[in-house]
């Protein structure tokens, strides 16, 4: 049984209750987790308080970059450990589990990096007045995290929060706590002080509504769905607390007719079957010139018909889903397809030894998916792509923004011209042009426009977001 993380001890839930954890490649229990309440979020803020006034905002940006440095490596030293736990618990293939476990170390040895790097300004004064900013931290940072990529969001968002100078309070989703509760072990071990990181697990409308409502948290950082997310800044909002909010998207591909299609077809295929389609930033649309849309839907009909998903340890290209009823909303979208009439072009296979109470989906290639639709329009997260054509660089420009959301967005020509112009007409916080999240380590700044959410993670600018800016100016004259 797995405590809570509370001021560097594993401390039980106050209401002695426990969630079961399920490895999603069987559907069996196989640990459990508490069922925390409002009052060990409690006891998670004031921890995290006492540490803030005590010690860390006197902790000098060096000394926390030290710190961070340490972790980054015992985070290393410990990845085949993490991706094991990671693997069982939220089903990933043993390589994709891994190398969100290195993801973490590089986050970290990013922000041990940054941290005495952030500087205010000085700024233009009068002959008798000096004017100058500080970046200072929020305080205790709140950070409620999904469960698709538990390691790697925690890095980005706990990693420059702790950077910044925050102390941390983070709820990680009921369905993926293992990895994030042994890194804090590992932060403890590292020399992080108790209080700087807590970790309190339990369900997101109990505890995690607690974090959002506390009023000792100072800023909240969400990962997850818009619905929930809507209800976070709400609460945040009645007391006025600042929120960063990633909230998914409906990612297009763009392929124009003199793309090249050895480069594109493989980057397409993996930006939607990654942790089985299961990623805020999946391509999960792709919108192809109607000059190449049959050439182009029979290529990658072969690489879906050749794609095998089971169990996690078996390390294939798709593991399971990470729940029962995710695997549900994943029937349900493919139900609401075959009603609609629309064509199914291709599928992988589930292997015959995965364990039939395992979350198994075939990764499914579906076309002339209407626009409107809502396989067109909503975030599915699981692995179907849905084909459309388009005519022009003006309709392909339309329905690449013709979704609430607004996240990432893969195009692919040979035309310069058009790569800037397409870079610069499409809503979106990322564009990659010729790649999809090449480069897309975690140096670059990350987050969404419309409702994929506000505020940026990852690189230098998570930095400010986890800052606030005090404008100082003396008279001296
Ligand atoms: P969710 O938004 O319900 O959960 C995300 C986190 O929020 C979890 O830690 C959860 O415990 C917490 N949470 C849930 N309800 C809460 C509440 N009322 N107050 C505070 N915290 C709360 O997401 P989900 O149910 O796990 O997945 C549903 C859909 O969300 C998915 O199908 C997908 O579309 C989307 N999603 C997106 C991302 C992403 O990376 N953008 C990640 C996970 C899920």
């Amino acid at each position: 049984m797995q405590h809570n993380f509370i001021a560097n001890a594993a401390v039980p839930g106050a209401s002695g209750r426990l969630i079961d954890v399920i490895d999603p490649s069987d559907g069996q229990p196989f640990e459990q987790v508490q069922r925390s309440t409002e009052h060990d979020i409690d006891q998670a803020a004031s921890a995290a308080r006492q540490c803030l006034e005590a010690l860390w905002r006197h902790t000098g940006a060096q000394e926390r970059g030290r710190l961070l440095m340490r972790l980054s490596a015992a985070v290393a030293d410990h990845a085949d450990e993490l991706a094991a736990i990671e693997q069982r618990d939220c089903g990933k293939p043993t390589r994709q589990a891994r190398a969100d476990a290195l993801a973490l170390a590089r986050y970290f040895e990013f922000y041990a990096g940054a941290c005495d790097k952030l500087h205010g300004q000085t700024l233009p004064g009068t002959q008798d007045t000096s004017v100058f900013t500080w970046r200072e931290p929020h305080g205790v940072t709140g950070h409620i995290i999904p469960w698709n990529y538990p390691l790697q969001i925690f890095g980005r968002s706990v990693g420059g929060a702790l950077a910044a100078g925050n102390c941390c309070v983070v709820k990680p989703s009921e369905d993926a706590c293992l990895s994030l509760l042994r890194v804090a072990q590992l932060a403890a071990e590292a020399g992080f002080p108790a209080g700087a990181l807590n970790i309190v697990t339990g369900y997101g409308h109990e505890v995690g509504d607690a974090l959002a409502r506390h009023p000792g948290i100072d800023h909240i950082s969400f990962t997850g769905s818009p619905r929930v997310g809507t209800l976070i800044q709400q609460r945040a909002a009645e007391r006025h607390c600042p929120v960063t909010l990633e909230l998914g998207g409906k990612s297009p591909q763009i392929v124009f007719a003199d793309a090249d299609l050895d480069a594109a077809v493989p980057a397409i295929v993996n930006a939607i079957i990654q942790n089985a389609g299961q990623t805020c930033s999946a391509g999960s649309r792709v919108l192809i010139d109607e000059l190449i849309y049959d050439k182009l839907l029979d290529r990658l009909g072969a690489a879906f018909e050749a794609l095998r998903v089971g169990p996690a340890a078996m390390d294939l290209d798709l593991g399971p889903l990470i729940r029962a009823s995710q695997q549900q909303r994943v029937w349900d979208f493919l139900s609401d397809a075959q009603v609609a009439g629309i064509p199914l072009v291709a599928q992988g296979r589930v292997v015959d030894s995965a364990p039939e109470t395992g979350f198994y989906q075939a990764p499914t290639l579906l076309r002339d998916v209407p626009p409107e639709h809502r396989l067109a329009q909503e975030e599915i997260f699981g692995p179907v792509l849905c084909a459309m054509p388009f005519r022009d660089e003006d309709h392909a420009v339309a329905l690449a923004n013709a979704t609430r959301y607004g996240l990432v967005a893969g195009v692919w020509t040979r035309d310069g011209a058009r790569q800037f112009r397409l870079a610069r007409r499409i809503r979106a916080g990322q564009v990659f042009v010729n790649n999809y999240g090449a480069g897309g380590g975690v140096e670059l700044p990350f987050g969404g426009v419309k409702s994929s959410g506000h505020g940026r993670e990852k690189g230098f600018e998570a930095l400010y977001g986890f800052t606030t800016l005090k404008t100082v100016a003396i008279r001296h004259g």
